[in-house]
């Protein structure tokens, strides 16, 4: 694209404004002439020492005299001023004040809708021009272009695509719908067209480019542009793209569920892994919403031990007053551990959405657990009892589907293969309750390697027999029974182990 100006069509672009008496502002007039580099300069001064370089004294005569008309309360018919620089300074501070009384950011995105009426007229003056309106640079891109370094400026905080905090520009104008709707009526009355623009009586900014591309150039003769003698308005919001933090989480009661259940008929609300780790985030992080998953999980009266479960939280809509990430992370560590006697978290970090939930699933479904588990049987544990167990090796069990979960799961029988028993045992110091002493030479402990989705509890006691084969058929069709079921490792690689 040539770097030079065209000054015939600036000349006609002012000319045919003249005709119209339509008023249309500096910018206006550069973007239709459509130059797209010049509008890379981010700034209104560099536009115009830019322009000062490059167009002849006539031509810029010749806009300044357009421009600065006696007429002072004139507002550009094509932009309605949304380009004019002062307005864009106001608005600047409108969004920086309304942005630094909510939020402290880092980075942002700036997404600006701008009304119907703008589209219109921008589709409107191309065909006066006669240009191809996908050509001409839009309202849009201008004000972005000229906008973010001010914003950044004035919010201290740089622009990025990938920004975590979105301040959303609503630009809308009351005379919007009724110039549309005037558009479209016109059109319906005048313009032979096809159904599709006929029947749809819905305004958006596709429709309207079909409504210019179908009417011709009839559309100038038979349709006039409102004249319009006030600015848009402006309605800023910001926001924020969901948080994901992961972490590993050691449950060391046998008394609490992962996530929050309900006891007395539903009026009380029963303490969980979710709800403490959530504590943690509360008391650093405000949200509209909140989310907890995991790498499965596991009973009640299991333990959680070892380097801990894998899991994620979403948080919607975040906002925090703290910049620093690592530090709001590592306060937020500290808070959960110290609270809480039986819930403790490690690797806690922030994470991106897209890995996190595959990895976790896959970890759920896939990758092999880790247990520990106390059990007895109904005579002593011998030498040859633990050569047994330690022999096992990838055996592949059977379980029909436990009688303590089957009235949530279907009946099925499902194979898993348990990768190898490590059996030794028990010490005096392990015992849960002391007075279980007597049984002592009867227990002993199992550490378990087994495939993702395998009951223990049943491996152990057989469940009337539905998991074959058993610890109890292993060891000779003794009665075995488990007394305390850990989990001490579930082997994910995610999120990394940070070493805390
Ligand atoms: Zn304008």
């Amino acid at each position: 694209m040539s770097s030079i100006l065209n000054q015939e069509l600036i000349e006609k672009i002012i000319k045919l404004c003249s005709i119209k008496s339509l008023y249309i502002c500096f910018t206006c007039i550069l973007r239709y002439s459509n130059f797209r580099h010049i509008f890379k300069v981010n700034d209104h001064n560099d536009l115009w020492s830019y322009c000062q370089n490059h167009l002849s004294n006539e031509i810029l005569l010749n806009i300044l005299k357009k421009i600065f008309t006696n007429d002072e309360n004139k507002l550009c018919q094509s932009c309605l001023d949304l380009l004019n620089v002062e307005y864009m300074m106001i608005k600047v501070k409108e969004i920086a004040d309304h942005v630094s009384t909510m939020f402290s950011i880092d980075e942002f995105q700036l997404h600006i809708y701008q009304p119907f009426i703008i589209t219109l007229r921008h589709l409107y003056f191309s065909k006066l021009f006669e240009l191809n309106p996908e050509d001409v640079i839009t309202v849009k891109d201008v004000i972005k272009t000229f906008i973010i370094i001010p914003i950044e400026k004035a919010i201290q905080a740089q622009h990025s695509t990938k920004g975590n905090h979105v301040i959303v520009l609503n630009f809308d104008h009351h005379q919007s719908k009724i110039e549309c709707e005037s558009l479209m009526e016109t059109c319906h009355r005048n313009v032979s067209s096809p159904k599709r623009f006929k029947s749809s009586s819905t305004i958006n900014h596709a429709a309207l480019f079909r409504l210019f591309e179908t009417s011709n150039n009839r559309i100038l003769e038979l349709f006039e542009l409102i004249p319009i003698k006030t600015i848009c308005t402006l309605d800023v919001s910001v926001c924020r793209e969901p948080i994901y933090i992961a972490g590993r989480y050691l449950k060391l009661s046998r008394n609490l569920s992962q996530t929050p259940w309900f006891v007395d008929d539903g009026n009380r609300f029963k303490s969980s892994v979710q709800e403490k780790i959530f504590s943690g985030i509360n008391a650093y992080i405000k949200y509209n919403d909140i989310k907890f998953s995991s790498s499965g999980r596991e009973d009640v009266d299991v333990r959680m031990l070892g380097t801990g479960r894998p899991f994620m939280i979403e948080i919607f809509n975040p906002q925090w007053s703290n910049n620093n990430n690592n530090n709001i992370i590592a306060k937020i560590k500290e808070y959960i551990n110290q609270m809480h006697q039986d819930v403790k978290v490690r690797d806690l970090q922030f994470v991106s959405r897209n890995e996190s939930q595959k990895l976790l699933k896959q970890g759920e479904q896939e990758k092999s657990k880790t247990y520990q588990a106390i059990c007895c049987i109904d005579r002593s544990f011998t030498e040859a009892d633990m050569i047994i167990l330690n022999s096992v090796k990838d055996l592949v069990i059977c379980q029909t589907t436990p009688i303590r979960v089957l009235h949530r799961r279907t009946l099925s029988d499902r194979h898993r293969t348990v990768h190898s028993i490590s059996a030794r045992p028990i010490n005096v110091d392990e015992l849960i309750n002391p007075e279980w002493k007597e049984f002592l030479s009867q227990m002993f402990v199992i550490s378990i390697v087994t495939e993702a989705g395998t009951y223990i509890k049943e491996f152990v006691h057989s469940d009337f027999g539905r998991t074959r084969p058993n610890i109890s058929s292993l060891l000779g069709n003794c009665r075995a029974d488990i007394i305390s079921l850990d989990v001490l490792e579930v082997k994910l690689d995610w999120p990394p182990m940070i070493g805390d």
